[in-house]
């Protein structure tokens, strides 16, 4: 937000308004640490079908359209629209979409599967909104969307109380970690490491299980950044910690204390606690690094940070400290809001994509197997403008990493309730032909050992969740909760927060 310039915001409408209530978004929605790119042809040729087929069957099932999105079989649709429009990427058939009793089936069965959501956000009640505040009543008075002229805003949706029912009852998220981001600036804070303890603190009192896990953030070369994570570890006791690389996410133009992984003197002191700290909580071991997204547009505005936001650091770091996880997040992946289409062409061109093949290379090239990648903002960019990098670097991630490496994160509520992107990992499989020509190794069933290790079991290794914690999890206040909901709710809510640039 704050990196974004009046123009931008000029530019801008907010994505819950100009976006009609596909289950899958039919725009790149930005998360806010990018200018997001108009709707391409493609995009528009998939809402155009979308629309389509969500009328027609619609109909047929005397449903309004929204209604029917709201339902499997109106989800099932929307991946119709993407084979239509992608290739065929993702296993759905026209059957599934036409009757409700195919698709709810399928639902049924897979709503139990396990899912760990280790990447999820929300934003605190105060400081931090007023910027966002400001951005929306910019938007309003820009006439983007006459609804926000002279309204005060808030973003509710964007709080605890809608996190909680997007992830835990609009979605098939079992376990969730709060995560955040740091700021020079501390009003900056997504939520302070406090806030994060404290939701988790209150989720699992609550539910009397371990619904959610917290991280807290760790800002290298700060001022007592050393001694905050003494303090962090003593009063808080997150589950892991995560970092920025770039130092300053949020407001790159403050960031004065960028770092890298694999700096002796500054780091090494760092992981030594960590592996003291992880003889009493072994989920202390796993260090979490913001990586990528930082597409051609953030690098021309800050090119001094590029070379803090790709992985050149996490090898040395890996092979230095076996002791440690290295949990690189969203992959490393870089081309988000719009630039998925250079990303492809990078990968058609080449075959590499910044920095995932990267990140994919370090377990050969350093003979280490602690790096680890997470999913993060992947589903989220690349399924909404071209799956096919999707299959690509999910391929790439599983023979460079292993399926055991891969953790399942979404990034939500940015984008929404996760349950799209969660139907979009269930049914996505590399294509045959991409396949044989890469050397891919097929990704399987929806509830298969890949998808199965992606979505839960890797994390659930690296968090130590047992089998015991997990039976608790069948019959616990939020599992009543969720049935409750499914039986009498209005069913997810299919919107996209964030900002969508309507292409003036
Ligand atoms: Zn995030």
């Amino acid at each position: 937000m704050s990196m974004m310039t009046d123009e931008d915001l000029a530019r801008l409408a907010p994505a819950e308004s100009s976006l009609f209530a596909s289950p899958i978004p039919v725009q790149s929605v930005s998360s806010d640490e990018f200018m997001p790119a108009p709707q391409t042809e493609r995009q528009r040729e998939f809402e155009a079908r979308v629309k389509a087929i969500g009328s027609e069957l619609a109909e047929h099932q005397g449903l309004s359209r929204r209604a029917f999105f709201k339902t499997s079989a109106g989800m099932a649709a929307a991946f119709v629209a993407m084979n239509d429009t992608f290739g065929p990427l993702y296993m759905v058939s026209r059957a599934e979409a036409a009757t409700p009793e195919m698709a709810n089936a399928r639902a049924a069965a897979l709503k139990g599967q396990f899912i760990m959501d280790m990447h999820t956000h929300f934003l605190r009640d105060d400081t931090r909104l007023e910027g966002f505040v400001r951005s929306r009543e910019a938007v309003g008075k820009a006439g983007w969307n006459p609804a926000l002229v002279g309204k005060p805003q808030t973003l509710e949706d964007l709080k605890f109380a809608n996190y909680f029912k997007e992830i835990y009852l609009d979605s098939d998220t079992k376990v969730a970690l709060i995560s955040g981001s740091g700021s020079e600036d501390p009003r900056d804070w997504f939520l302070t490491n406090e806030m994060k303890a404290d939701a988790r603190t209150n989720v699992n009192k609550q539910s009397g299980t371990k619904r959610m896990f917290s991280h807290a953030i760790f800002m290298p070369g700060m001022p007592g950044w050393l001694e905050k994570v003494d303090r962090d570890l003593e009063m808080l006791k997150p589950d892991s910690f995560k970092g920025y690389t770039v130092g300053d996410n949020t407001n790159k133009h403050l960031a004065r204390h960028p770092w890298h992984l694999d700096d002796e003197k500054l780091m090494y002191p760092f992981y030594e606690k960590l592996v003291k700290a992880s003889k009493s909580n072994p989920s202390l071991a796993n260090v979490c690094v913001h990586k990528g997204l930082f597409p051609p547009s953030t690098t021309r505005q800050f090119p001094d940070l590029v070379k803090y936001a790709d992985v050149r650091d996490v090898g040395k770091a890996a092979k230095d400290w076996p002791q440690l996880n290295f949990v690189i997040y969203h992959s490393g992946f870089r081309f988000t809001g719009g630039a998925q289409n250079t990303g492809w062409e990078q990968f058609e061109k080449t075959g590499r994509i910044d920095w995932v093949t990267d990140l994919a290379e370090i377990p050969a090239k350093y003979g280490v197997n602690n790096v680890y990648g997470d999913l993060g903002q992947i589903f989220a960019q690349s399924t909404v403008a071209e799956p096919r990098l999707c299959a690509a670097m999910l391929g790439q991630l599983v023979n460079g990493l292993g399926a055991d490496r891969i953790v399942w994160g979404t990034d939500a509520v940015w984008t929404g309730a996760p349950q799209w992107q969660i139907e979009a990992l269930r049914r996505l499989e590399i294509p045959e032909e991409m396949q044989k020509r890469y050397g891919f190794k097929p990704l399987g069933a929806p509830d298969g050992p890949v998808k199965n290790a992606i979505f839960a079991e890797n994390s659930a290794r690296l968090y130590r969740f047992t089998q015991g914690m997990r039976a608790g999890l069948e019959n616990d206040i939020v599992a009543r909760a969720k049935r409750i909901y499914d039986e009498q709710g209005d069913g997810r809510t299919n919107l996209a927060y964030g900002y969508v640039n309507p292409g003036a």
